[in-house]
């Protein structure tokens, strides 16, 4: 389980970007934070890894708080997906996540492997392991970065607008393809979007934010939409 416990988060141009979150994200399920822009989503997500340290309050990770446990350490457990994919474009699509087993210390066929196990899991053919990321769709690319994010089969994962830079079809397809590797993997999910729309089809819960960083609500779907 992820916790925040009174976590805020002022810049140091005295933006109060996240004020005294409180939130237990249950383990191998999907919380969602939802909100307007400037809410405090993304600096929320990144102080899970450690990108972004609290100015006051505690994440705890399993009961332990991330601030005691070193920064590569932390993030070796936690994929990180974001809006636009980050690939390394000078990588075909199966090294940039073979890329991951490696630096884990696997083999190179292992490595590889692995990389062909995670481009079917995201529905990509093997056809196309072989390009660059210049060379694919958004929605591939996306896919990509999920497969990447995957590679080190970490128990938790922190997912940035990941579908929000493609056009609406493919990000149902995206969506559904999320939830269909979720079933299987049961990751610690958390989830940021903008979208109501994606936040009551993917969260098992959903935090709603309000601007000035404070949390208005925190309930599965079912209770958001009978308020
Ligand atoms: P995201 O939710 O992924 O951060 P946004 O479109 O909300 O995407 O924000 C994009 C960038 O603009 C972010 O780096 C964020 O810090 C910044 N930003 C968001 N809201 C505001 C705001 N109200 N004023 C100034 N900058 C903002
Ligand atoms: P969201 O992800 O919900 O769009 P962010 O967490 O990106 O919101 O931003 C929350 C607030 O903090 C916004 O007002 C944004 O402008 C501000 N902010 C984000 N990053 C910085 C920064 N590095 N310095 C100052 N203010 C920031």
């Amino acid at each position: 389980m992820i916790r925040f416990d009174s976590v805020t988060k002022g810049y140091p141009d005295g933006t109060l970007a996240v004020d005294n979150l409180s939130l237990d994200a249950p383990s191998g399920q999907i919380s969602v934070l939802v909100g307007p822009s400037g809410c405090g989503k993304t600096t929320s997500l990144r102080m899970v890894n450690r990108m972004i340290e609290p100015t006051s309050g505690r994440v705890l990770l399993d009961g332990r708080d991330t601030a005691s446990i070193e920064p590569a350490e932390l993030r070796r457990g936690i994929g990180y997906v974001i809006q636009q994919a980050g690939l390394f474009p000078h990588k075909t699509v199966l090294d940039n996540i073979a890329t991951v087993p490696l630096l884990l210390g696997r083999s190179k066929r292992e490595a590889r492997n692995r990389a062909a196990e995670l481009l079917e899991l995201v529905g990509l053919p093997q056809t196309l392991a072989g390009r660059y990321p210049v060379q694919l769709s958004g929605g591939q690319q996306q896919r990509v970065g999920v497969a990447r994010a995957l590679a080190a089969d970490p128990p938790v994962m922190l997912m940035d607008e990941p579908f929000s830079a493609v056009d609406p079809v493919v990000r149902e397809q995206l969506q559904n393809e999320f939830l269909r590797i979720q079933a299987e993997l049961s990751k610690t999910i958390i989830f940021v979007t903008h979208d109501i729309d994606e936040a009551i089809k993917l969260g098992d819960k959903i935090a709603v934010m309000r601007v000035g960083g404070t949390l208005a609500q925190f309930s599965p779907p079912a209770e958001l939409l009978s308020r």
